[in-house]
C-alpha cells in the first residue's frame, strides 16, 4: 500500500494510472477501522479498481466539539488492516492540507429538504460539513466508483445529491450495513462503549427489527411511539426514531402499504450518540 499525505501528490499519480486505463475506487472514512469499512475495500477490490482509502477526522462536519475531541483514532492497527484488505493506496491529509484555506468561508449545498430532517435536524451544520469534505475529496481523488456504507442512510442521499449538484462524473455504490453476530451495527463509536453498554446497545438493532415485523398499511404513529418508548425504558436518550419514505425520507405516519419505507433511529447511550436503519 502506497502512503500519500499531500493532495497534490496522490491526484498526479492517481491521474497517471487513470491514462493507463486503471478505474479507480474510494472509501473516505474517518478512521478506526472496523470490518464495515474492510467491506466497503472489499467492494472496490471486487471491482478491480485501484482501491484508495481515506482517514480523516473531518473537524467540519462535527456539529458537537466534544464528539470530535473524543473520536476514535487506531491509525496503526488502521493501516494494518488495510494492508491485509489489499488496499493499494491510504490518503491520509492533515487539517490544513484538506483546507488550505481554512473552512470560515466555505461554500453552502443546497440540500433543500434533507439537512431539515433526522440527522439534518439534530446535527445543524452536520451535511455541509459532510459535503465540503467529499467534495474536496472527489477534487483531489478522480474516483470513477465511490463506496459508502448503508449504516449512514442520509448521508448517502447527501452524497448522491452533492455528486448531482456538482455534476462529479463518479458512480455512488451503496453497501450492505456490516453487523455483529448479536445485531448490532459495526461504528467507530461503539469502542467508546463498555461491553455492558454494548449489549444495551443492540437495542436499537432490536427496536428496528420489532417496526420492521409490526409495520403495517395505515397510521405508524402508536407503533413509533411503542418504539420511542422501548428505547427510553432501556435507558436511551432517543434523538428520533422514524418511519421514512426510503427514496426522499419524507416522514411516513400512514402508510399506503405500496411506498418502500426505512427505519431510522438515532439515540445517546450514556455520551456515546448512536445511528442506525432498517429498510422495512
Ligand atoms: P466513517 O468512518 O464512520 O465516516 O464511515 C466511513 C464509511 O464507512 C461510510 O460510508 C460509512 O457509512 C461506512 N460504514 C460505517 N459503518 C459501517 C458498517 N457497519 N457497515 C458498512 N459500512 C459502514
Amino acid at each position: 500500500m502506497i502512503l500519500f499525505k499531500k493532495a497534490a501528490d496522490i491526484t498526479a499519480w492517481l491521474l497517471k494510472s487513470k491514462t493507463a486505463g486503471k478505474k479507480i475506487g474510494f472509501i473516505p472514512t474517518m478512521g478506526a477501522l472496523h470490518p464495515g469499512h474492510i467491506s466497503l475495500i472489499k467492494a472496490s477490490k471486487k471491482a478491480g479498481s485501484i482501491s484508495v482509502c481515506s482517514i480523516f477526522v473531518n473537524p467540519a462536519q462535527f456539529n458537537d466539539a466534544k464528539d470530535f475531541d473524543n473520536y476514535p483514532s487506531t491509525i496503526e492497527k488502521d493501516i494494518d488492516a488495510l494492508e491485509k484488505a489489499g488496499c493499494d493506496i491510504l490518503f491520509l491529509p492533515s487539517v490544513s492540507e484538506m483546507y488550505p484555506a481554512g473552512t470560515g468561508n466555505a461554500k453552502t449545498y443546497n440540500l433543500g429538504y434533507l439537512e431539515t430532517v433526522l440527522e439534518g435536524k439534530y446535527r445543524p451544520g452536520h451535511f455541509q460539513g459532510v459535503c465540503l469534505v467529499v467534495h474536496r475529496l472527489l477534487n483531489i481523488i478522480p474516483a470513477d466508483d465511490l463506496y459508502l456504507g448503508q449504516k449512514d442512510y442520509q448521508q448517502c442521499m447527501v452524497i448522491k445529491k452533492l455528486v448531482e449538484l456538482e455534476n462529479i462524473n463518479t458512480t455512488i455504490h451503496i453497501c450492505p450495513t456490516l453487523r455483529e453476530t448479536s445485531g448490532l451495527a459495526m461504528s467507530s463509536r461503539n469502542m467508546r462503549l463498555t461491553e455492558e453498554s454494548q449489549k444495551q446497545a443492540l437495542k436499537i438493532f432490536e427496536t428496528l427489527s420489532y417496526l420492521k415485523n409490526n409495520s403495517k398499511p395505515g397510521n405508524l404513529t402508536a407503533l413509533k411511539q411503542t418504539a420511542i418508548d422501548n428505547l427510553t425504558n432501556a435507558g436511551f436518550k432517543v434523538n428520533y426514531i422514524e418511519i421514512a419514505d426510503a427514496g426522499n425520507l419524507d416522514i411516513i405516519n400512514h402508510w399506503d402499504g405500496n411506498s418502500k419505507l426505512v427505519a431510522v433511529a438515532a439515540a445517546f447511550l450514556g455520551e456515546v450518540r448512536l445511528i442506525d436503519n432498517m429498510l422495512l
